[in-house]
């Protein structure tokens, strides 16, 4: 039977200073998760599934350097791009991810085919790399990758001998979908650079189904980004899930316990974008601020910036 259907997106949360943001700026923030959920809300008023959906909202905020994934993903210690990202569909709760991957234009193009062309969940490195090329997924050179901006928040991370979500503010920058669809199919995505200045390496909550994203028709889709070390270690989306599968919680409730409660007792910064079996959406997160933004059928949607 069909139902309502709705799309949710996030690029990222932490310390947005509305000092340091000018009106033309954050117009060009807003245009890119507009850009986002209308690509994601066009396949779903087709009747198309919410894991086509989810992909093609990410690859938008992929393609856009405002936002730490894809073309704008940070820069490692080493001054190079690691990037991680993940798929899941809740009817099967199938799942592909990849992690540390160089090059790759749109990451969770390579994680949708590891999900739907390999016999694993998750490949790293270069051998996920490899796969890549075997099914002609599209790779990009350092010139597509390189941006001042990112460049100059290396060097500064350098100097401070810190590891930086996104940049100088503290503000994380990962992108993210979640979506239901006519048929009742929940999908969730995420994709990052991970964090400026991290070891070569290192791999953050993004990729890894159960933390930082998870789809279960039963209950709901999440897509996470925040402090990837402490996401990682409260299983965040998987968590919110079994709390609304085995104790009856709310979508709302369940988030809540983990994002402001469980993750800031271990100084767990960040936020999530939620929507259950029933359409409903949540966008909790502990953090100044989170680019976020939903789209619903029933006509409700908005783009927001800051806390309300
Ligand atoms: N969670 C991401 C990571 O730790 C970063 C972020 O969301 O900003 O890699």
């Amino acid at each position: 039977m069909k139902q309502n259907f709705a799309i949710a997106v996030h690029g990222g949360a932490g310390t947005i200073l509305k000092s340091s943001m000018t009106t033309a700026l954050q117009q060009e923030y807003e245009k890119g998760l507009q850009d986002a959920l209308e690509a994601g809300y066009a396949i779903l008023e087709k009747g198309g599934s919410s894991l086509d959906a989810v992909e093609a909202a990410v690859v938008i905020l992929e393609d856009c350097p405002l936002f730490n994934a894809g073309r704008g993903s940070v820069f490692n210690h080493i001054g190079g791009h690691e990037m991680d990202a993940a798929i899941m569909e809740g009817k099967n709760k199938a799942a592909g991810a990849v992690a540390g991957v160089k090059s790759i234009k749109n990451p969770v193009r390579l994680a949708k085919a590891v999900m739907q062309h390999s016999q694993h969940v998750m490949m790293a490195g270069n051998g996920a790399e490899d796969f890549a090329k075997t099914r002609h997924i599209e790779f990009a050179d350092d010139a597509y990758f390189f941006n001042q901006n990112r460049y100059q928040q290396l060097q500064e991370a350098l100097l401070e001998g810190v590891v930086q979500m996104d940049h100088t503010e503290k503000k994380f920058g990962t992108v993210g979908a979640v979506a239901l669809d006519m048929d009742g199919n929940l999908a969730a995505s995420t994709s990052t650079g991970g964090m400026t200045n991290k070891q070569f390496g290192r791999v953050g909550d993004s990729p890894i189904i159960g933390a930082g994203t998870y789809a279960n028709n039963d209950t709901c889709a999440i897509s996470c980004t925040g402090h990837g070390e402490l996401f990682i270690r409260s299983v965040v989306a998987h968590d919110i899930s079994c709390l609304m599968e085995y104790k009856g919680l709310s979508l709302q409730a369940a988030s809540d316990v983990l994002v402001h409660d469980k993750l800031i007792k271990i100084g767990g910064e960040g936020g999530l974008i939620a929507i259950d079996k029933a359409g409903n959406i949540y966008l909790p997160f502990n953090s100044e601020g989170m680019y976020r933004g939903f789209k619903k059928s029933d006509g409700s949607g908005e783009i927001k910036i800051y806390k309300e």
